[in-house]
């Protein structure tokens, strides 16, 4: 069974989150360093191909990235999206929305960071902040918020529709994890500018953003735009299990090289 086929939401289906253990390693019992040894050739694989879709200009891969805080995100974004050349990718993260931002819809600031033909996007958060965050603090009136699952629903396929591949990734950690996490972002002075006192508001939420996130797994999890849900107290199994879907995606997406613009078997190049 691939990891995707693993650890994909299914389409339609309620995720219980709770009966899925963030120390779990689904599909990989080889322990760390094989994993690390295993990344390193997906590494080479992923870059392989964004080569491929650049030349291309045919298509383009949308990573959407959402966890709790001190889930994994950043680390994520160093250990694996890396091996995508910088030319050719763009990493954006989504905070609290600017005034203008709010002046416009949840989806105008989300729009225009989408990859273009030959491009990857990764979001450091994202759209699914609006039915997440929002929901839970509230934000806008229940409305507002319940209707927007469709709007993102119809806002990913019509990007699958303009041949932008979208591969959805939550990463799962613990309760347990997340304070050892945040532990160490105050024990260790490199960590402190990590911390952030809104952080144990968010924690105390805990059961609100396990409903918002499950809600958001349900009914977003589309065969255009799937959710995965990551197990991801362990790094190493999150590197990995990351790898193997972005490569999956890219086997399926299998960009071509294009054909040479003259003919180049006859051309001679003058001394
Ligand atoms: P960080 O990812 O740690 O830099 O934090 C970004 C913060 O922005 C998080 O607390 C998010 O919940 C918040 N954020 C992101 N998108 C939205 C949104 N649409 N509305 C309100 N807060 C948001
Ligand atoms: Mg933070």
């Amino acid at each position: 069974m691939s990891f995707g086929d693993l650890l994909r939401a299914a389409p339609g289906t309620r995720p219980n989150l709770t009966a899925i253990d963030p120390r779990s390693t689904p599909g990989f019992d080889a322990g760390k360093s094989a994993a690390r040894a295993r990344l390193q050739e997906l590494r080479d694989e992923l870059a392989e191909f964004q080569e491929k879709l650049w030349a291309e200009q045919g298509q383009s891969l949308l990573v959407v990235l959402q966890a709790l805080d001190a889930g994994g995100k950043d680390g994520l974004i160093r250990k694996v999206m890396t091996a995508f050349n910088p030319q050719g990718t763009r990493v954006t993260g989504f905070g609290v929305p600017t005034e203008e931002e709010l002046r416009h819809d949840f989806l105008w600031r989300v729009h225009a960071a989408t990859p273009g033909k030959g491009r990857i996007g990764v979001f450091n958060r994202s759209h699914y902040e609006d039915v997440l965050v929002v929901r839970v603090k509230e934000l806008v009136p229940e409305s507002v918020w319940r209707d927007r699952y469709e709007r993102i629903n119809a806002f990913e396929a019509h990007l699958a529709a303009n041949s932008t591949r979208i591969v959805k990734l939550y990463l799962h950690i613990s309760r347990e994890e997340q304070r050892a996490r945040f532990q160490e972002r105050l024990d260790n002075p490199a960590k402190h500018w990590k911390w952030d006192s809104g952080d144990l508001e968010t924690r105390e939420k805990w059961p609100a953003y396990r409903a918002a996130y499950t809600d958001a797994l349900e009914r977003c999890s589309t065969d255009v735009a799937p959710w995965f849900v990551i197990p991801a107290d362990h790094k190493w199994y999150r590197d990995l299990a990351t790898a193997e879907i972005l490569a999956e995606t890219a086997r399926a997406m299998d960009p071509q090289w294009p054909e040479a613009e003259d003919d180049v078997a006859a051309i001679v190049i003058p001394d």
